[in-house]
């Protein structure tokens, strides 16, 4: 094992979206062909620059808001980030509820590569294994279609029934908690240098950056595959 996972650590979390879960199709190509199919022309370049431009903003809001949530706060942040970024379609409140069920049913994901023999192996290994998800309820009907996560549904710790969002400390609180060690025993696993990353290790756990793309080279602790958590890569 590499040497994240070293001897004194007894707990592994992992974010969800992003890391373990990705959207199949992509949200860009869910929300284009809804787009299409309400007969209304904009261009994917257009609707990606609207939903980064919108998903900032509500990121801003939240951080404003001392990265307080709650199921109603996330469902209000969805309808905004949907309604600005479809703005023109016919109806953006009948998009807003489709693509909120669209993204709660697990055909709508799939699993990362890797993600089952790490799992697997990290159990073997005896360690206790959790989720950490800025997510909302949805996950669980979401979890049901994924067997392979199984071993992290007893402690899976989502946001908005917490009423901190990550990078709060109060979230991570929340996770050692859950995980029934010290910080100092526990190593997340996460996408977003802000959110998993800093968030983590501002609250004393160890952290890896899962760096898919290549983006952040200069953080330490980084892997490019799921993989790398338990197979070290060369
Ligand atoms: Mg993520």
């Amino acid at each position: 094992m590499p040497e994240w996972i070293h001897p004194g650590i007894r707990a592994v979390f992992f974010d969800a979206v992003g890391t373990l879960l990705f959207p199949e199709p992509s949200a860009l190509a869910v929300y284009a062909d809804l787009v299409r199919r309400s007969g209304h022309d904009v261009s994917e370049a257009e609707i990606r620059e609207r939903f980064v431009a919108a998903y900032r903003a509500q990121e801003e809001a939240d951080r404003a808001a001392g990265w307080a949530t709650s199921e109603e706060r996330e469902r209000e942040r969805w309808h905004r980030i949907v309604t600005t970024t479809l703005r023109g379609v016919p109806d953006p409140d009948a998009c807003f509820r489709e693509l909120f069920d669209h993204f709660s049913r697990p055909t709508a994901w799939r699993l990362a590569p890797g993600a089952e023999n790490v799992i697997g192996a990290l159990t073997r290994r005896g360690l206790t294994l959790g989720l950490g998800t800025n997510y909302d309820a949805r996950v669980w009907p979401v979890l049901d279609g994924f067997p392979a996560l199984d071993p992290l549904r007893p402690r899976v710790v989502v946001s908005a029934a917490v009423g901190f969002r990550k990078p709060a400390t109060g979230f991570f609180r929340e996770v050692i908690r859950t995980a029934g060690c010290g910080p100092h025993e526990m190593l997340f696993v996460g996408d977003d240098i802000d959110n998993d990353y800093e968030g983590a290790s501002a609250a004393g756990l160890d952290a890896v950056l899962f760096d898919r793309q290549d983006r952040v080279p200069l953080v330490r602790n980084r892997i490019n595959r799921l993989t790398e958590l338990i197979d070290p890569p060369g």
